[in-house]
C-alpha cells in the first residue's frame, strides 16, 4: 500500500481534525517564540550556535559522538547510507521500510549503493536468519554487504528491543554496521518503555525526524560516530543541503525535544481510543500513534467526503486508511472524527 496515494481533495469544511499524517502539525506559539529568539549564524561556516546546539544535544542524549541537522528524514537516511557505503556496496533493508519503498532509491541513484530488501516480520522487525543468509560472500560476483538498516517504529509498530538487538547482532557478526531509520524514534521509546539510550545503543547511526510527531516544521538529525558524521556533512553539501541561518529551524527542533517528547504517550492513548471505537466498523491494526482501519467494503471516496464535510481529513489507499494522531489532534477533534465515523456507518 502506498500511504501517500489518494490524498483527498481540498476539504469542504474548515479542518478540525487532520488524521492524514503527523507531518501536518504547525508550530505553536511556544515553538514560534523559540524560533524568533534563536541565535543564528552561517551554519556552513559552523557558526550557527543553535544548529550546533541541536546537533550536540541530540547526539549526547543518545550517547553518540556527533550529530548533523538535515532538511528531511529522506536526506538524513541518504547521507547516512552514503557515509557508510561506497559504490558497489550494499544495504540490507526491510522491503516495506521507508528507505526501500519511499525514498526513490536515492542511495542507488546517487551513491551506486545496492539495496537488498528482506521480508518484514509481523512485528516490524527483520529475522536474524534472513539477515545472515542475505549477507553476500566476498566474491567478485556479488555486491559487498556493508550495512543493515532497520526501522522503528515501522507503520507505527514499536519493534521490541530484543528483536532489534537480534537483528543487529546478526549483522555485526559479519562485520556490518547498523543504521536505524528512527523517524519516529521517540514514539518507539515511549511505547517500549525503555531508556532512549537502550534503543540507540544498538545502532551505529540513527536518523530522527523533528517534523513528525515532535511537531517541528522542518528537519531531521543524523547521529553517530564523529568521523562518519564528518562524511555525512560532506555528502549533505554535495546534495545541496548545506544550509545557512538554519538555527531558526533547529530552534524548533530543540523546542520539540524539550517539550513534545513527553506528550507522545497522549497520541498513543488517543490512537487506542480511536482504534477501539473503529473496531466495530471493520478491521483495525493499532500502532503507537497510528490506526490502520479497513471498513467493511473498504475506504471509499464517499467516506472521505463524508468526513471532509465534517472537517476530518483522511488518507486512503487500497481500501485502508492510515489514521495518525499528533499534537494538533485534540480530544475535541478526535470526538468530531469518531462522531463522523459513527454517522458514516449508520450509528448516529
Ligand atoms: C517520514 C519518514 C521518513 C522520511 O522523512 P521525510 O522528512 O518525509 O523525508 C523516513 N522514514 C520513515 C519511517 C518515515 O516515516
Amino acid at each position: 500500500m502506498n500511504q501517500y496515494a489518494a490524498v483527498q481533495d481540498a476539504p469542504a469544511a474548515p479542518i478540525l481534525c487532520d488524521l492524514r499524517s503527523d507531518t501536518v502539525t504547525r508550530p505553536d506559539a511556544g515553538m514560534m517564540a523559540a524560533m524568533a529568539a534563536a541565535e543564528v549564524g552561517d551554519d556552513v561556516y559552523g557558526e550557527d550556535a543553535t544548529v550546533n546546539r541541536l546537533e550536540a544535544t541530540l547526539a549526547e542524549r543518545l550517547g553518540k559522538e556527533a550529530g548533523l541537522f538535515l532538511s528531511s528524514g529522506t536526506q538524513s537516511n541518504l547521507v547516512g547510507m552514503l557515509a557508510h557505503c561506497a559504490r558497489g556496496e550494499e544495504v540490507l533493508v526491510g522491503r516495506g521500510y521507508h528507505i526501500y519503498t519511499y525514498e526513490a532509491a536515492g542511495a542507488s541513484v546517487l551513491g551506486g549503493i545496492a539495496l537488498d530488501p528482506l521480508e518484514v516480520a509481523a512485528d516490524g522487525g527483520l529475522e536474524p536468519a534472513a539477515i545472515t543468509s542475505a549477507i553476500k560472500d566476498d566474491d567478485s560476483h556479488h555486491a559487498m554487504t556493508r550495512l543493515l538498516a532497520l526501522e522503528n517504529t515501522h507503520n507505527g509498530q514499536p519493534v521490541p528491543l530484543a528483536r532489534c538487538k537480534a537483528a543487529a547482532d546478526a549483522a555485526r557478526a559479519a562485520g556490518l554496521s547498523v543504521h536505524l531509520d528512527g523517524a519516529r524514534f521517540f514514539n518507539a521509546v515511549e511505547a517500549l518503555g525503555c531508556a532512549e539510550t537502550e534503543l540507540a545503543d544498538l545502532f551505529d547511526t540513527l536518523s530522527i525526524c523533528m517534523s513528525k510527531g515532535l511537531g517541528a516544521p522542518v528537519g531531521s538529525v543524523l547521529v553517530g560516530p564523529r568521523d562518519l558524521i564528518q562524511w555525512a556533512r560532506r555528502w549533505r553539501k554535495m546534495l545541496g543541503g548545506g544550509m545557512r541561518q538554519s538555527g531558526l529551524l533547529a530552534a524548533a527542533g530543540l523546542y520539540a525535544l524539550d517539550t513534545n517528547v513527553a506528550r507522545l504517550a497522549e497520541d498513543r492513548m488517543r490512537a487506542e481510543r480511536l482504534g477501539q471505537a473503529l473496531s466495530q466498523y471493520g478491521t483495525v491494526t493499532q500502532g503507537t500513534n497510528m490506526v490502520f482501519f479497513t471498513p467493511e467494503g473498504g475506504v471509499t471516496p464517499a467516506l472521505q467526503h463524508h468526513m471532509a464535510a465534517r472537517g476530518v481529513m483522511l488518507s486512503g489507499a487500497e481500501g485502508t486508511t492510515r489514521l495518525v494522531l499528533h499534537k494538533d489532534v485534540t480530544d475535541a477533534g478526535l470526538r468530531t472524527a469518531m462522531d463522523g465515523f459513527a454517522s458514516a456507518f449508520g450509528q448516529a
